[in-house]
């Protein structure tokens, strides 16, 4: 038997220096990581594919499918480097803007991205190091641009830049993201992240070259995308409230209302949601986190977000394996509070009306009123696994799957337990292995309910339209 959680929330480990180890990763695994994270921000691509085969390897060990994420950098936008290292500043300085590579200095430094230069005007913002200091851009030429300090007091070499309200006429890939895209395909991962998604083309753009080898999580850190949103979500696999880069690019009291409209929106479209960034971030350096840590864990769980993240707190931290257990523990209490059901339900969901949507909200309801003890839901695809938790149903929903990295892609969605098996050819074939199934696995015990939806005819994709209540049976006997 495998042990498959009973938490519904997932959880995703980023893996970096502090988490290398194949020792380390299955412990993140055991304590509770559903899904790894490769940052493709840091690290060659030999760390990477070194993680990679450890994360396989634990897989193989513990027998429960893993999912592997490689977060592509994107167009991550930076100044160039000073004369002296950094610079010292105060609200009033002015300085030149360039894109002469020449060491800066406190009347100048490099901005090596055209792009900007195109895109500003008297007035635009600049902000860098994580927003700790602010420009105001007063004039501009060609390549070259002149800005008055609002707020900062130093300025130290290749700090990050944002321009959060114009949208860049960026390539969504930069040629770093394509040759780590290539990497990562060529290394096999199930979801690939891009960062700094501006608009739905982006990830046209990313798709197009993925051609469904992997799940595309679409990272919301751009005021353009919150703004559009409905039209990344139609193009994405998933979305990421990446709450790092978004609380600079917007005010940061407004991200905790965004945080809750995106993941009702993606929970609406029935797409998975990630929550990212700083979740338990005083655990990079103690053992145990803060109280308003240990909140907005819960809250995202009680929004309904299928996964919460970890990044440096996993990558970099003193207590990798303890950060994830901590998360594990928070959200598996949030789900057993007694306010859970209501909170999570507390917008009911307009459902679609084609037959898999039909069959799926019938299969909760239909568990619900005869006590099953499991969901058994057969997918090639995956898509009626997801449709099925998209009603978020109070009975355990386990995943039949013939195919593995469908089994592996689904581990970053809500309350969704795969297991690989054969296909089945027929009716009885299904009954019985989806009662053999939730048995082996402790989902069900002979004597209880299961309701079980499939496809017929079996093995041709998207075709979910059977919805059947069956009785587990004893040990090798049939269930009926
Ligand atoms: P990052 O993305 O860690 O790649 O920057 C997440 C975020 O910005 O929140
Ligand atoms: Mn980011």
């Amino acid at each position: 038997m495998i042990e498959y959680r009973s938490r519904r929330a997932r959880i995703i480990a980023t893996l970096g220096p502090a988490s290398s180890d194949k020792a380390v990763i299955r412990a993140l695994a055991e304590a509770g990581a559903d899904v790894f994270r490769l940052n493709m921000s840091h690290g060659a691509h030999e760390d990477a594919r070194a993680r990679h085969a450890a994360i396989r390897a634990v897989e193989a060990e513990l027998g429960r499918p893993i999912g592997i994420l490689a977060d592509l950098q994107g167009p991550k936008l930076r100044i160039g480097r000073f004369a002296e290292g950094a610079i010292d500043i105060a609200p009033g300085h002015r300085i030149h803007l360039d894109m002469d590579e020449t060491p800066g200095d406190a009347g100048r430094v490099c901005l090596p991205h055209p792009e900007i230069f195109a895109a500003m005007a008297p007035g635009t913002e600049l902000l860098l190091d994580d927003g700790r200091v602010r420009l105001i851009i007063e004039e501009v030429y060609e390549g070259r641009a002149f800005a008055r300090v609002v707020e900062g007091r130093r300025l130290s070499d290749r700090k990050g830049v944002n321009v959060p309200n114009a949208i860049l006429p960026l390539a969504a890939m930069t040629p770093k993201d394509l040759r780590d895209l290539d990497f990562a395909l060529e290394i096999g991962v199930d979801w690939i992240a891009l960062s700094f998604v501006q608009r739905p083309q982006d990830v046209r753009d990313l798709k197009a070259i993925v051609q469904g080898r992997a799940g595309i999580v679409a990272k919301i850190e751009k005021p353009s995308a919150v703004e559009d949103i409905d039209g990344i979500l139609a193009e994405s696999d998933a979305i990421m409230v990446a709450r790092g880069d978004l609380g600079v690019e917007l005010p940061l009291e407004t991200v905790p209302g965004i945080q809750k409209r995106l993941t009702a929106k993606a929970r609406a479209a029935g797409k998975p949601v990630v929550v990212a960034t700083q979740m338990l971030e005083s655990m990079v350096s103690a053992p145990v986190p803060t109280r308003a840590e240990v909140s907005d864990v819960a809250t995202a769980v009680y929004d309904g977000a299928d996964c919460v993240m970890l990044s440096a707190e996993s990558a970099a931290g003193s207590f990798p394996v303890e950060s994830v257990a901590t998360m594990s523990r928070i959200a598996a209490q949030a789900e057993q509070d007694i306010v859970y059901d209501e909170l999570i339900h507390a917008h009911h969901e307009e459902t679609g009306d084609s037959i898999g949507d039909a069959i799926t909200t019938a299969a909760g309801r239909v568990a619900a009123m005869v006590g099953a003890a499991c969901i058994v839901t057969f997918t090639s695809s995956g898509s009626t696994a997801l449709r099925t938790a998209r009603e978020r149903p109070e009975t355990d929903i386990l995943v039949l799957t013939p195919n593995l990295n469908t089994a592996r892609r689904l581990a970053i969605a809500w309350g969704l337990s795969c297991v690989v098996v054969p296909d089945v050819s027929n009716f009885a074939e299904m009954v019985q292995r989806a009662g053999a199934t939730a048995a082996e696995h402790g989902f069900a015990r002979p004597g209880d309910r299961i309701v079980i939806t499939a496809g017929v005819p079996f093995g041709s994709p998207g075709t979910t339209n059977i919805l059947r209540v069956a009785i587990v049976g004893q040990p090798g006997g049939p269930t009926t």
